[in-house]
């Protein structure tokens, strides 16, 4: 997939704010901190498209990108959002009761969303919560991916091991595991794998 533009188009406080679902779309969400915006500038190839997040967990909006790709009869285009993080240990409740009502809302009711990446940091063993959040896509059907960041920052043995950790904890509550995929937003690694992933799903 060729990149031609990526934009900012709009941050929605809720599911029925969001721009009209004229196209397809790929949702990106993660723990705070997991390198969700870094990833995200990775793939748009700007520096400064997603904001690196200056206070986790205040953000709680949903943040459409507009992504036009090149194609070799024209343009096409779709959308990239931007959700908001979970797990910060310092969000009082209520905001945490309202991330997951909005957050349901979405997953749930986003007639043109295709595909969820959860994000997940190659440097930890298995997190309850990131699995219990998966768990909850399983539950309501939602089509989601894995994709493990920060690859460069632990040596690859352990990287490896947390990794297939994850896959493991996973097979014990999936029949079937999704697509993963292992990046770095540092290094630039996976940036093609994600793009080839995407233009498949995008295909008629
Ligand atoms: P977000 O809160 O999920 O959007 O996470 P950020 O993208 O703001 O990243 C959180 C921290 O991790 C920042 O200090 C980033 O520089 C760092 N970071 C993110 N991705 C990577 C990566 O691939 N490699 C390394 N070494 N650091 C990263």
């Amino acid at each position: 997939m060729n990149i031609k533009s990526s934009d900012y188009l709009i941050s929605s406080p809720s599911f029925d704010k969001c721009p009209k679902p004229d196209r397809l779309e790929f949702a990106f969400i993660g723990r705070s901190n997991v390198g969700k915006s870094s990833l995200i500038n990775m793939i748009c190839q700007k520096q400064n498209l997603a904001k690196t997040s200056s206070t986790p967990g205040k953000t709680q909006m949903i943040n459409h990108f507009k992504i036009t790709t090149k194609e070799k009869k024209g343009e096409n285009s779709w959308y990239l959002v931007d959700l908001p993080g979970y797990g910060y240990a310092k969000t009082a409740q209520k905001t945490r009761r309202s991330w997951g009502q909005m957050i349901e809302n979405y997953l749930r009711k986003r007639e043109n969303l295709s595909n969820v990446f959860v994000l997940i940091d190659s440097r930890h063993a298995p997190q309850t919560i990131d699995l219990e959040f998966l768990q909850m896509l399983g539950k309501w059907e939602i089509p989601f991916s894995v994709v493990f960041t920060k690859s460069d920052k632990e040596k690859p043995g352990v990287v490896k091991r947390n990794v297939e950790d994850f896959l493991n904890k996973m097979r014990e509550t999936f029949y079937f595991l999704p697509e993963s995929f292992v990046t770095s937003a540092e290094k630039k690694i996976g940036r093609d794998e994600l793009l080839n992933f995407i233009e498949n799903l995008s295909k008629p």
